[in-house]
This record gives C-alpha cells, structure tokens and sequence, in this order.
C-alpha cells in the first residue's frame, strides 16, 4: 500500500510503504532535458519505462547476477523497490560516442570506441552533473575505493549483457547511464531505471534514434520511438 509521497523527481515520485525497506516508485509521462530547461510529455513514456526497465532489471538479476532494487511490478507505471540511499554518481557507459563525449572531445557521433569508456558524474543538479574521477570520489567520500570498484564492475556488466540482448532485437546500445544506491547493510544495488530516457539506442540497420534524443533535439516521433523500443524488447 502507498502511504506518504517522499520525493518528486523530473520523470518519478517516489512513495512510503508500511515496510520501511520498501519503496513505490511511479513513472510519469513528463520529460525534461538540459537540466530541467526544456520541458515536455511523452505520452505513455511512464508505462513504458516502468516496464522495461523492470524487465531488464529481472534479467540482470537472474542471468548475470547482478543485484538490484527491483522487487515486483504492481501495474502499468508502479513498481515496488528496495529502499536505498542513492550513491551521488551518474555512471556512465559509452560504447559509441555520441552526446556529450563528442562535444566534449571533438569525435563525431556514431565513430565507435575502441575501447568502453566508463565516465561518473556528481548528481548535483545546481552545478550541473560535473565529471568527475575516482580521486574527485574520494575525496569527496561519495563512495569509498571497494564501492567504485564493485559499482565499475556491475557497470561494465550490464553494459556486455545489454549490448548482446539489444542487438538481437535490432538496436545498438550507443551509451547509457545507471545509478546504484546501499541498502540498510550496506550493499550496492543497481537503482534507478533502464530505458529511452537514460540510454542512447540506435536501430542496428537505419541508425534511427530510438530514444531520448528525439525530445532533446525535436526529431519527431517520440512516442513512435519509444513504443518501437518497448515492442522489440518486450516482444
Ligand atoms: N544520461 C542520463 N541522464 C543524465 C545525463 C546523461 O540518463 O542526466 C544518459 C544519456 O541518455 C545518454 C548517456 O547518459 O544515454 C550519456 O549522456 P551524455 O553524457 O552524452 O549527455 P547528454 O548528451 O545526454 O547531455
């Protein structure tokens, strides 16, 4: 049962249960981008996003080990989690350069990296998400030197599996960014959502965008890429 709203976010809020170790998280169809500057709906967007990220999760989960908030599902745009406190981090897995890693280093888009690249940011929405690198974190004590390493591993795990699982169904996972959070002992677990919203995913023929990006830029057709994502993934 949903008890008192916790936390309002650009695309979530965030509910109290009777369990003090669980939280309801329900997705809206509002989206934002440039920190906040641009606002809009992606109609169906919440549902969506609850249930592919809910689905991918399981699958992290189950075939790779790989721990997370998820508990269940409990409709279209709800969903139970484990309560954590958010690692400040914004991690971030580039397998093509695209967005901010070409602008910032003059590649262009679409050229594949030689190598993945795993960048963090500070979640601070008034400085902007700064990069920043492990001697930033620890200094800082936003992990300590066995959470990176732990956070880095899963990180470049999800990014192998979901790589091999997405181009199966046609879309190539340019880059993406996942947020882990401690549990009441101290366990990281990966949080947050895995969707259009938060990874870059391309059509593996055309190159279309089918994520995000369509609301950022104004391509059109954001809603069309969204539902063309959820069916090829869900089936
Ligand atoms: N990303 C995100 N939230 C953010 C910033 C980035 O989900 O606040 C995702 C974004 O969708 C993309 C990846 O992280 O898949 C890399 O984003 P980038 O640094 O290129 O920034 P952007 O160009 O999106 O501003």
């Amino acid at each position: 049962m949903k008890k008192e709203q916790l936390y309002e976010g650009k695309a979530k809020k965030v509910y109290a249960t009777e369990d003090e170790n669980v939280l309801i998280v329900s997705y809206k169809d509002d989206a934002t981008a440039f920190n906040g500057l641009k606002k809009g709906t992606i109609v169906g967007k919440g549902a969506i996003n609850n249930r592919m990220s809910n689905y991918l999760m399981r699958k992290l989960e189950e075939e790779e080990g790989v721990p997370t908030h998820y508990i269940r599902e409990l409709n279209e745009t709800e969903t139970e989690v484990k309560r954590v406190t958010i690692v400040p981090l914004e991690v971030i897995v580039r397998n093509i350069a695209a967005g901010s890693l070409s602008k910032r280093l003059g590649l262009p888009e679409g050229q594949k990296l030689k190598k993945t690249v795993l960048e963090f940011s500070y979640k601070n929405d008034e400085l902007g998400d700064p990069m920043v690198n492990d001697y930033h974190i620890f200094a800082m004590e936003l992990a300590t030197p066995e959470e990176l390493k732990q956070i880095s591993d899963y990180a470049l795990k999800v990014n192998e599996y979901l790589s091999r699982f997405l181009l199966e169904c046609g879309i190539v996972l340019v880059d993406f960014k996942l947020e882990f959070g401690r549990t009441a002992d101290g366990t990281i677990i990966l949080a947050d959502e895995i969707s259009p919203d938060t990874c870059r995913f391309w059509d593996a023929k055309t190159g279309e965008k089918l994520d995000k990006d369509r609301f950022r830029r104004d391509l059109g057709n954001v809603e069309g890429a969204y539902a063309e994502v959820f069916k090829r993934i869900m089936g």
